[in-house]
């Protein structure tokens, strides 16, 4: 895939739009579910994408004294999962302060403030701060992180390749990315129960209890937008990354890729 420009057409759930819109609708969605933003995900899976955050942190691996980037991070599960698991690993070695710290950068300030607002996310005050940038163009200076994470976010960017590139841009050399995304089923014989939960549960749901049904019809159609696996594993190896895994979740309803600067 080559460098995008604003000229070329972008999907913005079923519709083909220009970038430049797509980003603009894109920021319009998650303004309007930011305040609901964690409730309707505990609803619309059950739970279940705890369970797939949680299996992407251990994949990952953090280490005391790691630096996160969580891009995409919206209310910053991702970065609270990094901080806890470091500091676990801290105390079973016997260590004190461990000085493990994440960023969750997001371009829409009303997901961070919902994130900062979190009664949960006091005692990570020290240990997380929160950024407003565009993935695209993350403001940061190159070989920063030792790990970087992006969950629900890399399908809402416009310019899909630029990301991937600015995240090999910011890692440390051996540092190691984790993109946790809805994908494309497995098993073709739950496809049909898939396709009408998504399309006649989601969308009606998200009009009940966080007052907007579009944001969640655009949630159910970008996901079949997306490029399945192997397609978007290879885009991670065009951006520069090495090593790269696909982990599927829940029969694919959603995929880790994992991978590596080396
Ligand atoms: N990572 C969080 C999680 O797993 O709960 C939030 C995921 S939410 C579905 C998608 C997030 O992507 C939103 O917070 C949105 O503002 C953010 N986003 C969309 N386009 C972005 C971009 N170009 N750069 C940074 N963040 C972006």
């Amino acid at each position: 895939m080559s460098t995008e420009n604003a000229e070329e057409v972008h999907s913005f759930g079923f519709e083909d739009v220009t970038k430049d819109e797509k980003v603009d609708r894109v920021k319009g969605v998650f303004r309007s579910v930011a305040s609901k933003y964690d409730i309707m995900n505990d609803l619309m899976s059950a739970g279940i994408h705890r369970l797939w955050k949680a299996d992407t942190m251990a994949r990952l691996n953090p280490q005391p004294g790691e630096t996160l980037l969580d891009v995409a991070g919206g209310t910053g599960d991702l970065a609270k999962a990094f901080i806890d698991r470091a500091a676990k690993a801290n105390r079973r070695r016997g260590g004190r302060d461990h000085g493990t710290r994440a960023i969750v950068c997001d371009i829409n300030d009303a997901m961070l403030e919902a994130g900062k607002a979190r009664a949960d996310m006091a005692p990570y005050e020290e240990m997380i701060s929160w950024v407003c940038g565009d993935a695209e163009k993350l403001p940061f200076e190159s070989n920063q992180f030792d790990a970087l994470t992006i969950a629900f976010g890399i399908r809402n960017v416009a310019g899909r390749m630029n990301a991937l590139k600015d995240f090999a841009r910011v890692l440390k050399p051996g540092g190691r990315l984790a993109i946790l995304e809805f994908s494309h089923m497995t098993a073709p014989m739950l496809q049909d129960a898939y396709d009408t939960y998504s399309f006649n549960v989601i969308p009606p749901m998200g009009a009940l209890v966080a007052g907007d049904r579009e944001s969640y019809q655009y949630l159910v159609e970008s996901i079949r937008r997306f490029p399945k696996q192997d397609v978007f594993k290879a885009e991670l190896e065009e951006a520069g990354f090495s090593n790269v895994k696909i982990t599927n979740f829940s029969g694919g309803i959603a995929a880790l890729h994992t991978g590596w600067v080396l």
